[in-house]
């Protein structure tokens, strides 16, 4: 057990240093060998395979990480019809990202520290160590049981969370099985390797390009920037300087232009009346109030309402300007 330092704990459990004493040997082992496999992909090619690939990869990346794990449960931007959310948790398993808690707890982190001292990956610690590296250290279990319970309090008691948060590699470990067995090599170097490590890859942008290039429509204190072929790639989480401006908003493109296809699931789903109380950007009620904003690029300014670790308020000075 460590015993993480009381003064920054967000800090000392994404410490930056990497070694092969601290190495999380069972996720440099899982990266390395899925990357294999998706390596070898392309000298297996069947239509079977490619099928598979492109159904996960909208299954497991819009329904599973963008909907899901991030603008559902980390930062409750609306709520789920019981069976739905249930689905969309499956969903967000198989995309073997991580167990759910964690995931909500680390990136609520990241909203909370964003590119300061404790953000668990920023690109000012490296390109490499915000797109990939932030994941292959051992993090210390004690302190990771105090970031939850200051981050994820409403989480670790959710039901659905919980569940999933159990039995996370059995659904990943069945699903791989089930695509060997009934497709064969081809559909699970296609539906499991490949896919996998391009939802990876898909999400890992978010973390790296998205805090590098790009433009800003909002004057946030990090360096969040809206970059359009990262959101094509990730069902509208590219528009990341939107998001961070207001992360508990269901919609992360706020300008006609900027295609958001989770937000087009997530109206989908109100309009069937599986997703309730949506949260959404400020700019909608501005638009109605006759207010325009004038989108010009900027550079960080202080704005306080970024810092909530649940990641659910918006901050109403946080406008585009
Ligand atoms: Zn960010
Ligand atoms: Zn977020």
């Amino acid at each position: 057990m460590d015993t993480p330092p009381n003064d920054d704990l967000e800090a000392s459990h994404f410490d930056t240093t990497i070694s092969l004493k601290n190495l999380n040997w069972p996720v440099v082992g899982a990266i390395l060998l899925i990357h294999l496999g998706a390596c070898l992909a392309p000298f297996y090619f069947s239509w079977e395979g490619l099928i598979c690939l492109v159904l996960l990869y909208c299954f497991t990346g819009c329904i599973g990480i963008t909907l899901c794990y991030h603008r559902m449960v980390t930062h409750r931007g609306f709520r789920l019809n019981p069976v739905a959310k249930w689905i969309a948790h499956l969903a967000g398993a198989l995309a073997l990202q991580g167990k759910p808690l964690y995931w909500a707890m680390s990136h609520r982190v990241h909203h909370a520290r964003s590119d300061q001292p404790g953000d668990p990956h920023s690109p000012r610690d490296g390109k490499w160590w915000a797109h990939l590296l932030w994941l292959i250290p051992n993090r210390g279990t004690q302190s990771y049981q105090v970031l939850a319970a200051k981050y994820i309090p409403d989480l670790i008691q959710d039901r659905c969370c919980v569940f999933f948060d159990k039995t996370y590699l059995f659904w990943t470990i069945l699903l791989g099985a089930a695509l060997f067995g009934f497709g064969g090599l081809t559909c699970f170097l296609w539906g499991f390797c490949l896919r996998v490590t391009l939802v990876w890859h898909m999400t890992w942008l978010i973390n790296s390009a998205t805090h590098i290039w790009g433009y800003r429509n909002y004057p946030t204190t990090d360096q969040s920037r809206n970059l359009w072929w990262v959101a094509w790639i990730t069902f509208g989480e590219g528009w990341h300087n939107n998001h961070h401006a207001q992360p508990a908003a269901a919609y992360h493109g706020h300008r006609w232009w900027e295609i958001d296809a989770t937000g087009w699931v997530i109206s989908t789903c109100r309009i069937l009346k599986l997703a309730t109380k949506l949260k959404r950007p400020n700019h909608h009620r501005n638009k109605k109030k006759g207010l325009k904003g004038n989108f010009s690029p900027s550079h960080g300014t202080s704005s306080k309402g970024l810092t909530s670790p649940m990641g659910t308020s918006v901050h109403q000075s946080a406008k585009i300007h």
